[in-house]
């Protein structure tokens, strides 16, 4: 893949507070064209399962955010308005 890198990128901001059982609603992971967003479990012991239900259990990241074309695609989907992507100045 080629990366313009004199590209501006957004900022993208996910308000975990609002965002907490990412693994259960995924629907930015889903929407967006770009693969911009990666679910990562946080709570992990051993030989058990990490319940997506359990809120805070699993984070939402932005492991590939040099990608985002600033669409917005995934501020119109999200049901708790969780997300805000701004520009550089
Ligand atoms: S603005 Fe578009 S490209 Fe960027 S993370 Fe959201 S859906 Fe993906
Ligand atoms: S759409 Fe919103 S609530 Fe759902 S995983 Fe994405 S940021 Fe979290």
């Amino acid at each position: 893949m080629e990366v313009d890198v004199t590209r501006k990128i957004p900022r993208i901001e996910i308000d975990h507070s609002r965002c907490t059982v990412p693994f259960l609603c995924a629907k930015c992971v889903r929407t967006c064209p770009q693969a911009v967003f990666l679910v990562d479990s946080v709570k992990v012991e051993r030989f058990k399962e990490t319940d997506p239900r359990e809120p805070g259990s699993f984070k939402l990241g932005t492991e590939s955010r040099f990608k985002c074309t600033g669409c917005n695609e995934c501020v119109d989907v999200c049901p708790v308005d969780a997300i805000t992507i701004t520009w550089p100045q």
